[in-house]
């Protein structure tokens, strides 16, 4: 049974999910709270979050997802997908998520759109509203993970699709650090689960997005530069970072690009489709599966992972050598990986050589000043048994963990100067 199995429509439809939300919460009392992020353009409306977690676990120790939905006021899948999502987060089968997450939910970033059934919006980087909200909401709770739920109708469909899809959007990533196929990864495994259920996703990255919308021979722009996926990250204000005043004009469609350059956040946009799904044929489940899909992964450990959580450790260099966050819990993590992604402009080398079947030299270059510097490398070894690391020459502690084939060895470093730094790795077959 769907939780809303009609539209909510104009302003009666918008005070039907916020009483809904005020339920929802009493209900679930133990594990809910609502915060009111803010209030809308024109004063009349609350913006609020529901925040959901295991209260009993600290904040320290549980990684933070946040979800928005309905940014664009006549994007009205979204209206129906939020309570879905909340009411998964409630029930038994998300006590894991509940227990090593916190996860707020903001079902209506937008309400004067949504009462208005339109747009309501900015084509040009995120509200000035967004920015404090969101501001305000992540210096509390910095995102592991952000997704940005939007919903396609017969008219704001691709050039090529009007009125029938659904998407998972992999965006607003750089190719630092394996991130495009890191989160190319993770949305084929969320379409995967939704498709289980009988709901046909596709995965478009925001650069196909954008040529759809906005390429060709009639388009708004040229379509040789979204070609090109710095385009969008130029567009995309970089001093965005739900914090600074300046109005750049460029074109970003979701709310979470800000939180990818700010903490390496694992981010999504989604679209579901409100033309072509009803609310009681499921059109909140289709919504709600992929997300639930992405909580679920939040909890396992990525093979290339040394801890369960969502894959955002790998800030430099790539699934074979690679720099990490240090920590031994997620909020520990979330510090050293905000300060160490800012740096990675300042690392220049990155080496690792076979010197023999016994032996594997790695070298690392930084040329920043903050310092001293504590971070991981890592590397994949074929070899099982690792005997012995030096740090210029000296013995110093490591770590392993492993995946199906080979075994990953971990080795915190501390810089103490710009310069290089060189490993050496002694291992057995
Ligand atoms: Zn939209």
């Amino acid at each position: 049974m769907p939780v809303f199995d009609y539209m909510p429509m104009g302003e009666g439809g918008l005070q039907e999910i916020f009483s809904w939300m005020d339920d929802f919460v009493l209900t679930h009392k133990e594990i809910a709270e609502k915060r009111v992020l803010g209030r809308s353009e024109d004063e009349r409306w609350d913006i609020p979050a529901i925040v959901v977690t295991n209260k009993d676990v600290p904040e320290e120790k549980k990684q933070i997802a946040l979800i928005t939905l309905s940014r664009h006021g006549h994007e009205r899948g979204t209206r129906v997908v939020g309570p879905e999502i909340l009411s998964y987060l409630a029930s038994p089968e998300a006590r894991t998520v509940r227990d090593r997450q916190t996860v707020i939910v903001v079902p209506v970033v937008n309400p004067e759109g949504v009462v208005q059934d339109s747009f309501h919006s900015s084509m040009s980087g995120i509200t000035e509203l967004e920015k404090k909200i969101f501001g305000r909401l992540c210096a509390e709770f910095p995102p592991d993970m952000m997704i940005d739920f939007h919903s396609l109708g017969k008219t704001d469909g691709s050039k090529y699709d009007l009125g029938d899809m659904e998407v998972i959007v992999p965006a607003n990533t750089t190719k630092w650090g394996m991130d495009e196929q890191i989160h190319q990864y993770v949305a084929h495994e969320m379409q995967n689960y939704a498709e289980k259920y009988g709901w046909p996703y596709e995965v478009h990255t925001l650069e196909d997005l954008s040529a759809y919308y906005f390429g060709g021979r009639d388009g708004r722009l040229p379509h040789a530069s979204l070609q090109e996926k710095t385009f969008l990250l130029q567009v995309q204000n970089p001093y965005e970072q739900f914090a600074f005043p300046e109005d750049f004009p460029g074109y970003t469609n979701y709310t979470c690009g800000p939180a990818y350059l700010r903490w390496h956040t694992m981010v999504f946009g989604m679209e579901t489709n409100h033309f072509s799904i009803r609310p009681d044929q499921g059109l909140g489940e289709s919504g709600m599966l992929p997300c639930r899909a992405l909580l679920e992964m939040g909890n396992q450990r990525f093979a290339w992972e040394r801890a369960p959580g969502y894959p955002t450790n790998l800030l430099y260099g790539d699934f074979r050598i690679s720099l990490r966050p240090i920590g031994e819990n997620p909020g520990q993590l979330r510090t050293s990986r905000e300060r160490l992604w800012k740096e990675r402009f300042f690392f220049d080398v990155l080496k690792r050589e076979t010197i023999d079947a016994n032996t594997t030299l790695a070298e690392l270059g930084y040329l920043g000043d903050n310092l001293p510097l504590d971070l991981g490398l890592c590397l994949r070894m074929r070899q099982k048994n690792i005997h012995r690391v030096c740090i210029h020459e000296e013995d110093a502690a490591f770590e392993t963990f492993t995946d199906h084939c080979s075994t990953f060895v971990h080795i915190p470093l501390r810089l103490q100067a710009a310069g290089r730094t060189k490993v050496t790795i002694e291992h057995g077959e």
